[in-house]
């Protein structure tokens, strides 16, 4: 039987080659797709509303006759024309404002003439006023019938507008009604919840009967909601599931243990592991013993000490022959962890590489074949690894750190480095602190470790608010700092997404702060700055030949200079919480009192001002991450907007929480039915083109 809802919009009436593209920008390709395209909100024209009912703010349908209609005019010349048209109904009186109107127009609303209208209701001066209000003049003797549903409004982007979506929707709707939808949950399932089918719910959400349906569905309490939240909870689950399952029936490095190796690289260091770190280390030890590729997501908090743990797990993999990749989000991460690896492996005469964007012609040629004749063993980088010129001897252990800051294509790209069916382990380390029950959904596919204590001794960072009012006497304060040799950060925030704007900031920054702080070593790095620069830069700073380093949020990630016990940040606004407590980690890395201090504009406002106060007032990444989660959701705090990974239709991670447990045992089930096409409708549901992400090697 051929399934209809697969069919491509463009077999729908008035769907042309333009519209279909616009459609393909939603998302959307099939009848399924757009019928699951759900309304945002709606509105209700369904009945006409008296004029003296109407409150400020409202979106009604309203009837009235026109009493008075007259073209003003406004300051500024001749094309500041508005019409302005006054009628009544017989329980109050409405103003309409028009600034663009055509003469047709302006002559059918005259004196005398019945007008329905829909638009928002204002409450302006004392008078009701609607401004460019949908509406019609109509025959009072024969009225226009009235909506049956309430008007759904639907997601929509440039070009494409919610009348053309509602036309194609009603039919589909139509087509609906008629031949009904392949169910894709379990019957038994949906009756012991009392869940609607999977029509039912659909016309649910596209046509609400009426205003007690649509509160519903305004606080996620109707049944045709719960139903798909979970459906789409259950079929991202399956996928993770699936995913999981795939690669650990693929062929995994055979990891012997190496703790002669790893007791000589702790009798190096010059402090003891935690006992969270010991633990975590001891986890990855068991994944190896089990014969199948490892998957570990390491969370632990800024500063937790993740590093030595990655240390620690490539041990076996080079003693057992395999060579190990590190791959970092940023250079001056990337270089860190080159030399902290240089430092501790290489008196073990294990062979460390880096290779960056950088790396060019000769050099790079030169880097490869190391890498290519398995010589060098540890290879450290940006995503400058899995580029298509660089090949692994044989290939053990990817090791990816702040995973947040790369896209899930990037970490498939690396583990496509893997030779013949052999699936390399993953250690994929984080610092955003992401909640267990969280990281347990988002990341199904992954084991779960936690660095859950700092080392001791260090000393929580104290952090203020100041205003931009004061920023002479921070800066005198600076200057104190600095004649008694301690080392401070000066970041400059901006929009993210200009990095450019980011860095002309920091060199105006930079600029300034030299001719008001003659005789202060001041240095300077940003995302724009060769690398070698940088690098140098960083270098200075920790040696303590800079006192002050200016830096873009370049620095947000792993930059490690113990010395460094002040931070100011410019704008922390702009930031996200997790983000400035992140930066803020730099700090407070030694045993000296360490110092934030937020430099925020005069008039902030209040929310923003609470927003800080929560930085301000706690140390703790998990507790601010939640803090954040209520504030900004989940898309952007766990870096998951951007990269497009575990991006819902319907479900949200945090407002749906109650719904995960229901979601885990229907995967469990549906998992273990013989036959898999129950999910595998899921999948192409609510996974779709995102499944591409779930292939491996
Ligand atoms: P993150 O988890 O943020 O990546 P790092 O691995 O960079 O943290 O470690 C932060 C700092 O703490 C480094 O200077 C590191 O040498 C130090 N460190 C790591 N583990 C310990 C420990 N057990 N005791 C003391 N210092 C430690
Ligand atoms: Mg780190």
């Amino acid at each position: 039987m051929s399934d209809w809802s697969r069919e491509d919009v463009s077999t729908l009436t008035g769907v042309g080659p333009k519209l279909r593209e616009k459609l393909q920008r939603l998302g959307i390709q099939n009848k399924r797709q757009m019928l699951f395209h759900l309304p945002l909100r709606y509105e209700d024209r369904t009945r006409i509303i008296p004029l003296g009912s109407i409150q400020s703010g409202q979106r009604v349908l309203f009837e009235a006759e026109v009493l008075q209609a007259a073209v003003s005019f406004r300051r500024g010349g001749r094309s500041r024309r508005v019409l302005i048209v006054k009628l009544s109904d017989n329980t109050g009186f409405i103003t309409l404002r028009f600034f663009h109107f055509s003469s047709a127009q302006q002559q059918r609303l005259e004196k005398g003439a019945w007008v329905r209208g829909f638009g928002e209701a204002r409450l302006v001066m004392g008078g009701l006023e609607m401004i460019h209000p949908e509406y019609e003049v109509f025959d009072p003797q024969s009225p226009p019938a009235l909506d049956e549903f309430l008007t759904p409004i639907y997601p929509t982007t440039e070009g494409l507008h919610q009348l053309s979506l509602r036309k194609i929707m009603r039919q589909l709707i139509e087509q609906l009604k008629a031949q009904g939808m392949a169910e894709t949950m379990p019957r038994q399932w949906l009756e012991q919840h009392n869940f609607p089918s999977v029509s039912e719910a659909l016309l649910a959400l596209h046509n609400p009967h009426d205003q007690q349906d649509v509160q519903l569905i305004q606080r996620r309490k109707h049944p045709a909601q719960h139903r798909f939240i979970v459906e789409e909870l259950t079929a991202h689950r399956i996928s993770l599931l699936q995913r999981r399952q795939q690669i650990q029936q693929r062929k995994s490095p055979r990891v012997a243990a190496a703790e002669g190796l790893q007791h000589r690289l702790l009798a190096q260091l010059e402090f003891e592991l935690t006992a969270a770190q010991q633990r975590v280390i001891a986890e990855v030890m068991q994944d190896y013993e089990k014969n199948m590729p490892m998957l570990r997501l390491l969370q632990g908090d800024v500063g937790s000490g993740k590093t030595i743990v990655a240390a620690m797990a490539v041990l076996p993999v080079i003693a057992s022959g395999y060579q190990c990749a590190l791959m970092a989000p940023t250079e001056i991460l990337a270089e860190q962890h080159k030399r902290n690896f240089s430092n501790w492996l290489e008196p073990l005469n294990i062979q460390v590489l880096s290779l960056m964007g950088a790396d060019k012609g000769k050099k790079r040629a030169h880097k490869e074949q190391m890498i290519a004749s398995g010589q060098a063993q540890v290879v450290i980088g940006t995503h400058a690894l899995f580029q298509a010129s660089v090949e692994f001897a044989e290939l053990g252990l990817i090791i990816i750190d702040e995973q947040h800051r790369f896209g899930v294509d990037q970490r498939l790209a690396l583990q496509k480095k893997a030779g013949d069916g052999c699936m390399p382990h993953q250690l994929i380390m984080t610092a955003t602190p992401i909640p267990r029950t969280l990281a347990m959904s988002m990341y199904a596919d992954l084991d779960y470790s936690q660095i859950d204590e700092l080392p001791p001794g260090r000393t929580p960072v104290k952090t203020s608010i100041i205003a931009e009012s004061k920023r002479d006497e921070l800066i005198e304060s600076v200057r104190k700092a600095c004649a008694e040799g301690q080392q401070l950060y000066w970041v400059c925030t901006l929009i993210e997404e200009s990095e450019l704007l980011q860095c002309e900031a920091a060199e105006a920054t930079y600029q300034n702060l030299q001719q008001q702080l003659a005789g202060v070593s001041i240095g300077l790095v940003h995302g724009r700055m060769k690398s070698a620069d940088k690098e140098r830069t960083i270098q200075a700073f920790k040696a303590g030949k800079i006192q002050l380093l200016v830096a873009t949020t370049v620095i947000e990630v792993g930059v490690d200079v113990p010395n460094a016990s002040i931070m100011i940040i410019e704008n922390p606004e702009r930031l996200g919480l997790s983000q400035i407590h992140q930066l803020r980690g730099r700090v407070g890395r030694g045993n000296k009192e360490s110092f934030c201090l937020l430099l925020v504009k005069n008039d902030l406002s209040k929310q923003v001002a609470n927003r800080l106060e929560v930085i301000r007032n706690h140390q703790d990444g998990f507790v601010i991450a939640e803090k954040d989660l209520e504030i900004r959701g989940a898309g952007e705090v766990l870096g998951t907007r951007q990269t497009g990974e575990a991006s819902f239709r319907i479900a949200d991670i945090v407002e749906d929480k109650a719904w995960f447990s229901e979601a885990r045992a229907l995967a469990q089930m549906l998992m273990q039915e013989p036959s898999l096409a129950q999910s595998s409708l899921l999948q192409d549901l609510w996974i779709g083109s995102r499944q591409n992400y779930s292939e491996v090697g």
